[in-house]
């Protein structure tokens, strides 16, 4: 159930680490606010989370929002937790290029919101609600949103001439089911990609820890759950249209989808819904 009441943290609450591109060291302080949405601010000026300042930037793995100079780079995972909580209001003060990595999932973020604790807002909060069916294709990928009660995610992922071909997650999206089940999925990169990614200057804080590597026949280090790419799927997918900006009330079921067709969707969801 989506609550009525906007939500921001109940107390302020920092988080370091290090950037899975830049591996350089990171923070974000997330604080309270009482309107406004999220909105991520560095020293170079503040940006609204929200898909009208939203960049996807497919080649290089991760979603960026930016206004003017103001810049902030792989956001989906921080977005994920926030949403997962029904936190709609918050600032997040971030040093460095991107938030932390912190394990590669959104685990340490859910359990700093869990400390810091959740508090209701007098005012209440739209929702988005999926009333009818509607569809994306492009790109080798497809996404749907169709009815349903609370929100729902499905993510299918098909990787040529690997054993991965047609596995997917579904999941009805409560802060428990995330907490449990969707924010410990790690990223997860091809090997045959590590080499390429390497040479763009990516994945400097990538490691076998935080992230899992898919060969052609297996995983090459440990899986925490056979699905686990396609839960981390289901990860970017909230994170993804969490920028939408209020909860959506829906199933929305994406099969091969990557951060561009996921902030297309989001803008197709507004589209067609917000009124
Ligand atoms: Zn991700």
């Amino acid at each position: 159930m989506t609550s009525p009441h906007r939500a921001t943290v109940a107390s302020a609450f920092r988080i370091d680490g290090v950037g899975v591109h830049s591996g350089m060291p990171c923070a974000i302080s997330v604080e309270p606010a009482e309107s406004g949405g999220i909105v991520f601010a560095g020293p170079r000026g503040e940006c609204p989370a929200t898909v009208e300042f939203a960049i996807a930037q497919e080649s290089r793995r991760r979603t960026v929002i930016a206004n003017g100079a103001a810049r902030f780079e792989q956001i989906e995972h921080v977005m994920a937790a926030l949403a997962a909580f029904a936190i709609t209001d918050a600032r997040i003060a971030q040093e460095g290029p991107e938030p932390p990595f912190c394990g590669g999932g959104s685990r340490e973020f859910c359990a700093a919101i869990r400390r810091a604790g959740i508090r209701a807002l007098a005012a209440r909060v739209e929702p988005l609600v999926v009333t009818r069916p509607v569809s994306f294709e492009g790109n080798g990928a497809a996404i749907m949103a169709a009815p349903g009660d609370g929100l729902r995610l499905t993510a299918g992922i098909e990787f040529e001439g690997t054993f991965l071909r047609g596995q997917s997650a579904t999941f009805a999206v409560t802060p428990e089911t995330f907490e449990a089940e969707i924010a410990p999925a790690r990223t997860f990169v091809l090997e045959r990609e590590i080499e390429q990614l390497r040479a763009m200057g990516l994945g400097k804080g990538a490691d076998e820890g935080n992230t899992l590597v898919l060969g052609a026949e297996s995983y090459r280090n440990p899986a925490l759950f056979p699905d686990e790419p396609s839960r981390h799927k289901v990860l970017d997918l909230l994170g993804d249209l969490a920028l939408v900006g209020r909860p959506i009330v829906g199933h929305v079921m994406a099969w091969r989808a990557g951060h561009e067709s996921h902030l297309h969707f989001a803008r197709h969801l507004l589209s067609e819904f917000a009124h």
